[in-house]
């Protein structure tokens, strides 16, 4: 398998628009950072999870000629901005593209992209397939998903497992009875958003609370803030088995 970071930042991205921060004006490529996606090649199978905004910009320049599925953490826009660009794969492929997510997602998707799923299509949109998840493990092309129903504020939010690798954005909270699907992961991918407190997500001290009880052999925080600091001070203080991820990342397990 390999895992791809097509995005680290949080919802907004880094640069900030607007925004004078040394992180914001820094010229390392490891501090822009579009907004958090990952791409799966598992056995020549190429799966997305989730179609943020930079969507187009991430496929383009990771070069991914297929796509076999695209699996939903939220509904965030952060997370689904995109969707309409999945349409190019659509063209590439000749085949709808089959979507996974909660229903509660599935709905919101057919609420914000009515067109694609209007009764009378235009030609040239978007055509998917849409499979409802539940909590619990589903296969996709025979490679098999662990769903882990996690809290983002008081938003439930999938993350997945799939074989020794585990996919944890967008949350501040998980039980006791969700973290057993995590024990024995050698890769962790985790939100860890910024050094303050935030209603919403981990910050980087509750961050490194949880990887101490995962204790995986490799963890990178994902979904980052301008305020996270510099890539490479905030690197020097953490230990090298627990890494700031960045876009274009690949991890092979
Ligand atoms: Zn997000
Ligand atoms: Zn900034
Ligand atoms: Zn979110």
């Amino acid at each position: 398998m390999i895992v791809t970071l097509l995005g680290t930042g949080t919802s907004s991205g880094v640069p900030l628009i607007g925004c004078a921060c040394d992180v914001c004006r820094s010229i390392d490529f490891r501090d822009k950072r579009l907004r958090t996606s990952v791409h799966l090649d598992i056995d020549g199978k190429s799966f997305v999870v989730d179609t943020g905004p930079d969507f187009r910009q991430q496929m383009l320049r990771t070069g991914i000629q297929r796509l076999d599925a695209v699996l939903f953490t939220h509904e965030h826009k952060d997370h689904t901005a995109g969707l309409d660009e999945v349409r190019a794969y659509n063209f590439l492929q000749g085949q709808d593209v089959p979507v996974y997510a909660h229903q509660r997602v599935l709905n919101q998707l057919q609420t914000e992209y009515a067109y694609i799923f209007a009764e009378k299509k235009y030609p040239g949109i978007p055509r998917l397939q849409l499979n409802e998840i539940r909590n619990e493990p589903f296969e996709i092309e025979g490679v098999l998903f662990t769903p882990i129903d996690v809290l983002h504020h008081r938003l439930p939010v999938f993350g997945y497992r799939i074989h020794n690798f585990t996919y944890l954005t967008d949350l501040n909270y998980i039980s006791d009875e969700e973290l057993e699907k995590v024990y024995g992961t050698r890769i962790l991918v985790l939100d860890a958003l910024q050094i303050e407190p935030h209603i919403s997500h981990f910050t980087l001290e509750q961050a490194l609370a949880l990887v101490e009880r995962i204790r995986p052999e490799q963890t990178y925080f994902v979904h980052m803030s301008h305020k996270i600091g510099l890539h490479r001070e905030v690197e020097k203080r953490l230990p090298p088995s627990i890494r700031l991820g960045y876009d274009g990342l690949k991890i092979e397990l």
